[in-house]
């Protein structure tokens, strides 16, 4: 029998699930709906259910030793507590023992972008770097830190909420209920958003950032700027951490990331031009399975 842990992500629209033997490699790998519920507890009992139907489908020859488990918001990792998921509409929720008690197996709980940065360390386009930062972009911006190998969570578990830095003078509304931050301007949904609201009614709406991209360099002047706008506010903020944290490497990870060279090339040339230069800026390798590859590396730790 092959020794294997179940590794989910939990993420606001969709849950990313998959066996990992114990060189990190994935068996077999499966994507469900994130349950919508009324109740954030029913959402839990629905996530645990999910994942143990999931489970139960164990591909012949595989023996589950431990489970991770990857969620969004302020977590921490030391206990297993969700303290709170703006999406997931959860607070101080023990997760680890809602799962322990359904499925008698040791539990890690992670944060999603924390584990996220563990993937990229082990085995993606950060390894061999001794301190990064990885960033995620997508409906929002995430970071997380890892300085000297070890990924840094802080004593409040709040390290990397990189998404919520004013950027670059704006006074445009966030999610958070503040206004001016970096999510509000150079998140894909920000990306898209900005851009909708800003065409003529004879213009037709773009579903996602990439076509703004697109539009951008097609000669499209509002999309130009909104995308520019983008790119001015995460090189500002990235170079700023930077200048705090002295990186060797940047992983830009989350949809935004699949646009490439379109947008590696010039956080590269802004950075470069902000005293930047030796810090590297690459895609990440795990693209959007970081999160789950991440949570099923700690299982391993637990189980080993
Ligand atoms: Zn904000």
């Amino acid at each position: 029998m092959l020794e294997a842990v179940l590794a989910v992500d939990v993420g606001g629209t969709r849950i990313k699930a998959h066996w990992q033997d114990p060189e990190g490699r994935l068996l077999s790998e499966w994507v469900i709906p994130t349950p919508a519920r009324d109740d954030p507890s029913d959402t839990i009992d629905a996530i645990v259910d999910l994942a143990i139907d999931g489970a139960r489908q164990t591909p012949a020859g595989i023996r589950p030793v431990a489970i991770g488990l990857a969620v969004p918001g302020l977590v921490d990792e030391r206990t297993g507590l969700a303290i709170h998921s703006e999406n997931l509409g959860w607070r101080d929720v023990d997760l680890a023992a809602r799962f322990r008690d359904r499925t008698q197996l040791p539990v890690a709980i992670s944060q999603d972008v924390r584990a996220g940065a563990r993937a990229e360390s082990y085995s993606g386009s950060a390894r061999g770097a001794s301190s990064t930062l990885f960033v995620p972009i997508g409906t929002g911006v995430g970071a997380a830190i890892v300085l000297d190998g070890v990924v840094r969570a802080g004593p409040n578990n709040r390290a990397g909420e990189i998404g919520h830095i004013p950027a670059g003078g704006s006074t445009q509304p966030c999610m958070c209920g503040r206004s001016g931050c970096l999510e509000s301007i150079a998140s894909a949904s920000a990306i898209r958003s900005r851009y909708n609201a800003r065409i003529r009614d004879a213009d037709a709406p773009v579903d996602g950032a990439a076509e703004v991209i697109a539009r951008a360099g097609a000669g499209d002047r509002v999309a130009a700027e909104v995308w520019g706008d983008a790119i001015d506010a995460l090189a500002a903020s990235l170079s700023a951490a930077d200048q705090i944290l002295d990186l060797d490497l940047i992983v830009i990870g989350g949809g935004l990331s699949l646009a490439g060279e379109t947008l590696l090339g010039p956080l590269r040339l802004h950075l470069a031009q902000r005293g930047s230069a030796s810090t590297a800026v690459v895609g990440a390798f795990h693209r959007d399975l970081a999160g789950a590859v991440g949570a099923g590396l700690r299982a391993w730790e637990l189980a080993r």
